[in-house]
């Protein structure tokens, strides 16, 4: 069967329904739109597909920035072995859920002096992004008497050719070179520095799990071939995600049986890696986890036509969902799954253009898109919005009102 993103909710008597109460029922107890809503069991069953797919041995870890609800956060905290965080914000997210400080790794380009002391004196591993912050970390270390837990995140020579997001090889702001990385290695030796291990991450949003099945090889050859250079035995090894998640049709998904057998043909690469206990091996995912399990729900507040088209406008916009706009990222604009959430199957349709509250024309939520025929008052709901959805978006421009945020 085809992949349909409508199949991840359950659907009563023609409306989309989450915990078994449909968007007017929400809305009537006090659940109110335009808002975000997150569903438990959804993200639970995506942790699960992944453990039972994925070698036993794997460690997964959370990317906060994918959404950083901290309620959500502290869900998935339970159900994972560690959180990945980029920003200080983040890192206090992640030590407020109470787990273990090192299962928590700290990525990112351009971390502040201060980022890095509390990430060191509350033992946060760190991925180390340039030989500077290497010898900040050094520095840190050295004044503060505590060695600093890092990874050094390698930029590649080889490239990822499918993802949806590019975040290395070539010239990059993430990672450090790795023909750079064997002096960097020697310095490492003599410096106050407890390195754990290396971490890649090659792209967002891969949906070819050839893509994906490539990189992992490619990364553990390069950390096996560091790790000798280094000489002395390494405990981590981060070897990034990236899985991606279906948004349009033409997207099928990830063939996670693929990934998982690529994964097993490569632990005894990895048992091979000169180390004193079994490697620790990462894997961080943030879309394919939280993606899914998302919704963001808005009101029919106005429709009119205009010169032959209708338009339905919304009490919602892209400053709530700036990537269902189209303007994060996206080449040419395509519609996410949009749909009347109390009118899923309708024989009578329309062709409409969606919009939100904003005075810009990039402000369209639905592109020339057929849909049950709405009035006002009607919910408009769009799906696969639970990564980079509230936290990617401009909720500051216009000034219009925030959108809410429910974990159900
Ligand atoms: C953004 C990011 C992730 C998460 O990416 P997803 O595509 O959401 O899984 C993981 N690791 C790093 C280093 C990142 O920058």
């Amino acid at each position: 069967m085809p992949y349909n993103p409508l199949d991840i909710f359950e659907i009563h008597d023609n409306a989309l329904c989450i915990s078994g109460k449909s968007i007017a029922e929400l809305d009537y107890s006090g659940i109110k739109p335009p808002c975000y809503i997150y569903s438990k069991q959804v993200v639970a069953k995506k942790i699960k597909l992944l453990r039972d797919t994925l070698p036993k041995s794997i460690k997964i870890h959370y990317s906060i920035k994918a959404n950083p609800l901290p309620a959500l956060v502290s869900f998935i905290t339970d159900h994972v072995d560690g959180l990945e965080v980029s920003s200080m914000a983040e890192m206090k997210i992640a030590l407020a859920t109470g787990i273990d400080s090192s299962s928590i790794c700290l990525t990112g380009p351009g971390k502040s002096y201060e980022e890095l002391e509390i990430a060191v004196k509350n033992n946060i591993v760190i991925s180390a992004e340039s030989s500077l912050e290497l010898h900040r970390l050094d520095e840190i270390g050295t004044e503060n008497m505590h060695k600093p837990s890092v990874l050094i995140r390698i930029n590649p020579t080889y490239t990822q050719k499918r993802a949806g997001m590019k975040m290395a090889s070539g010239s990059s702001q993430f990672g450090i070179d790795a023909e750079q990385i064997p002096e960097l290695l020697n310095w490492v030796k003599d410096s106050c520095i407890d390195l754990h291990g290396f971490h890649i991450y090659s792209g967002s949003q891969i949906l070819d799990a050839e893509a994906i099945n490539f990189s992992q090889k490619k990364t553990i050859e390069l950390v096996k071939q560091f790790t000798s250079e280094y000489n002395k035995p390494i405990k981590t090894i981060n070897m990034g995600g990236g899985f991606g998640i279906p948004y349009f049709s033409k997207h099928t998904p990830l063939d996670l049986n693929s990934v998982g057998k690529n994964m097993q043909a490569l632990s005894p690469v990895i048992e091979s890696i000169h180390s004193e206990q079994p490697i620790n091996t990462i894997i961080e995912l943030g879309r394919y986890i939280v993606g899914e399990a998302g919704i963001y729900v808005c009101k029919v507040v106005d429709k009119k036509i205009s010169r032959g088209k209708t338009y339905l406008i919304t009490n919602g916009g892209m400053h709530h969902q700036l990537a269902a706009s189209g303007n994060l990222g996206q080449r040419n604009r395509k519609n996410f799954p949009v749909y009347i959430a109390n009118k899923i199957y309708s024989p009578i349709t329309e062709v409409v253009n969606i919009v939100g509250k904003l005075c810009t024309p990039l402000d369209l939520l639905g592109d020339n898109i057929e849909l049950s025929k709405a009035e006002v008052s009607d919910y408009i709901v769009i799906l696969q919005s639970g990564a980079y959805g509230y936290t990617a978006s401009p909720i500051n421009f216009l000034s219009q009102p925030k959108a809410n945020e429910y974990l159900m």
